[in-house]
Formats: structure tokens, C-alpha cells, sequence
């Protein structure tokens, strides 16, 4: 495969139109043809069976068409399923499905490892490796799709990678997965989770997409929040939260706000207090989750909270009239958190 040519999948529609319709003077409902064959199960242009030979021919030498391949897959009790996917480079990333009384949800991966480096997640323990196209995030919905023969209702980005660190590949995948002719997944059924990239969320307000934005916090204060977060030393809370305001101001988005509960480290009363008078009076909503420790990372030192210390931390929250849900967790026996079944498959192998 030529590395210079593009991938298919991450062509948008009016890219597909310029080199179907200016530069090889097709008529219009080609592109529209090409566009609703790439969501059928195919494996090759040669499927395209309504599409003329030469046109076939004329895509293959221009894009590249890879479906990318199921490595290992893990069920859980509670229905979700994590795949391991290998891409057409070789580098494999991790896709979740999970279950909700709404339908299917997919957990995609935005980046193949990551630069974050966030004490508690597996994902970046490797270090960056590339970030991936607009397509290779579509297809992980695809292959969930196929494997499910179920259409995907929501879609987190949530998987591995910071996706405001790969802001191009991710705006385009944003106006990809809501195309009518493709997956037709409305903006508010899809929601970006990120370290808290402050530039980016201003860029991302800019557009003015209503997809739901989630922020790692996972700390009140500086000063805890650095040593689990590291990029918090370069956008501290205070700018952080003043971005959310303003995010929240232009979308009229609620914002969900991530807070991994570890024992010891952010799980005090007096957090939760902090945490209350922090989103006081915002449009927003906590996710408080027990921090997942079924880690294949060796000395991985950070436990969840007792129950008890999870309700108490939760009952100030509620008191102080900050929205809040503990969050279940789904698929731990898998080790469904980022980067966990990535770094399991390479310590067998
Ligand atoms: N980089 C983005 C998105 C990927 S991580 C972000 O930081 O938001 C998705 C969420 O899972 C983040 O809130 C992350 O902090 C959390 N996470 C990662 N590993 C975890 C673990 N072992 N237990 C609980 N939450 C974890």
C-alpha cells in the first residue's frame, strides 16, 4: 500500500464530490453512491457493484480501502466487549462497546498511545505512537456495527488518546459521523472527553458543534490535580473552569465533569466541598467514577474508595445542588479503562 495515498474513509463528502464530480467529471449521484457504499459491509471498491469499472479502478489508485482487523476480543458479564484492532500500519488500538438501556454506546480511541501521561491510565504508559485519521475513528464504529449487527446509538471519545490533541482528525471525524448518507449520528449523542487542553476547547466552542464535552478533572485543586493530571501544570484549574464558562455561554452545552475517585488522593470531604464551590452555579454534571484498578501496570498504586467514602463524597455534592451520578462501571474484569487491554496483550506476546 502506498503511505502517500489517502484513506477512503476519511475523505468528506465534499472532498469525495471535488474528486468525483471536478476531477473526473462524474455526475453528481456518484459521490453520493461511492459515500453510502463506504457504510455497507464491503471489503473492497470492487464491491461497489453499482459504480462503473473505471470509477472503481480510479478510487483504488487514488485512496486505499483497509478494514481493520479484530485481534483479541473480551466480554464481560455486563455485555461490554472490548476489541483490540490492528490498523493497516500494524499499530493496534482498543474500541469498547457497552450497553445502556438507550442502545448501543462505542468508546472510541482517538490517538495510538498517548502524551498525556496521567498517573492512572494505561494508555499513554508506552508513549505516543501517531495520531489516528478521521477514518480509522469511523471504522471502529463500523467494526462494532458489524460485530453487533446493531446500530451504534452514541459514541464516547473516550477510548485511547487525548482528543484535543488531535484536533483536525477529530473535527473531521465530528462532521463524518453526522452525515446523513453515513452513520447519521446526531451531535448530542456523541460526547468528547479531554485532559482539559484549554486552547482546544475554545477552538471547539468556535464551531459551535453540540456534541457534549466531558473534562478530566479528577481534582479541585492545582496542586493535586498536577501530580495526577501532569498537563494541568500548563492549564491550571482556574483557566480551565473559565473555559468551560465559556464554553457553556456559546453552546448552552452542559458540561460533564469526570472525577476518578481515588483512595487517599482526591476522596476527602473536604475535596468534595472544594470540588461543590468550584461548579457552583454551573451548567454542568459530575461523573464521579471508582478508579479502575484492574490495571495490568505493574506497582499500579492508586485503589478505589470504599463504598461508603464513595456515598459520602457523593451526598455533599447533592447537598451543595452540584448534579452528580456515580458512575457504573462497566466491563472492569476486562480491563476496560484506556489503554488496559493494549498493555495486557503486549506483556503475553
Ligand atoms: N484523554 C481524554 C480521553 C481519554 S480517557 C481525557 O483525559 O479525558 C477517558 C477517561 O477515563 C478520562 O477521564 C480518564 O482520566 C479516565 N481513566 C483512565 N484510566 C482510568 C482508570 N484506570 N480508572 C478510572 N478512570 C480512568
Amino acid at each position: 500500500m502506498n503511505g502517500k495515498i489517502r484513506y477512503i474513509y476519511s475523505l468528506t463528502i465534499s472532498e469525495l464530490e471535488n474528486f468525483i464530480e471536478n476531477t473526473l467529471h462524474y455526475p453528481k449521484y456518484r459521490t453520493k453512491q461511492v459515500f453510502q457504499w463506504l457504510y455497507h459491509e464491503i471489503s473492497s471498491f470492487d464491491e461497489m457493484l453499482n459504480i462503473p469499472k473505471k470509477l472503481r479502478a480510479q478510487l483504488a489508485e487514488n485512496f486505499y480501502f483497509f478494514k481493520p482487523e479484530i485481534k483479541q476480543t473480551l466480554k464481560s458479564a455486563d455485555h461490554t466487549v472490548k476489541y483490540l484492532i490492528t490498523l493497516h500500519d500494524g499499530a493496534s488500538i482498543e474500541t469498547v462497546k457497552m450497553e445502556y438501556h438507550h442502545g448501543i454506546s462505542a468508546c472510541i480511541s482517538t490517538q495510538v498511545g498517548c502524551k498525556m501521561h496521567c498517573a492512572f491510565c494505561a494508555s499513554g504508559k508506552e508513549g505516543f505512537f501517531r495520531n489516528l485519521t478521521a477514518g480509522e475513528m469511523i471504522q471502529q464504529i463500523l467494526t462494532i456495527q458489524e460485530q453487533t449487527c446493531q446500530r451504534v446509538a452514541s459514541v464516547v471519545l473516550m477510548g485511547s488518546g487525548e482528543p484535543l490533541d488531535n484536533f483536525t482528525e477529530v473535527v473531521r471525524f465530528l462532521n463524518l459521523v453526522h452525515e446523513k448518507d453515513g452513520l447519521n449520528l446526531g451531535y448530542r449523542h456523541i460526547t468528547l472527553s479531554t485532559c482539559g487542553i484549554i486552547p482546544k476547547i475554545y477552538e471547539l466552542a468556535d464551531l459551535e458543534i453540540p456534541i457534549t464535552l466531558a473534562i478530566s478533572l479528577h481534582a479541585p485543586i492545582d496542586s493535586i490535580r498536577n501530580q495526577i493530571v501532569p498537563i494541568s501544570k500548563k492549564y491550571p484549574i482556574n483557566e480551565l473552569i473559565q473555559a468551560c464558562r465559556d464554553y457553556i455561554e456559546r453552546t448552552h452545552r452542559r458540561i460533564t465533569f469526570e472525577y476518578s475517585l481515588i483512595s487517599g488522593i482526591n476522596d476527602s470531604i473536604k475535596m468534595a466541598y472544594k470540588l461543590s464551590n468550584l461548579l457552583s452555579g454551573m451548567l454542568c454534571h459530575v461523573n464521579l467514577i471508582p478508579v479502575n484498578s484492574a490495571s495490568p501496570l505493574l506497582d499500579f498504586p492508586f485503589k478505589p474508595p470504599s463504598l461508603e467514602k464513595i456515598e459520602a463524597f457523593q451526598q455533599i455534592l447533592t447537598r451543595n445542588h452540584i448534579p452528580n451520578t456515580i458512575r457504573r462501571t462497566l466491563g472492569d474484569e476486562i480491563q476496560a479503562a484506556c489503554g488496559q487491554l493494549k498493555c495486557q496483550f503486549r506483556k503475553k506476546s
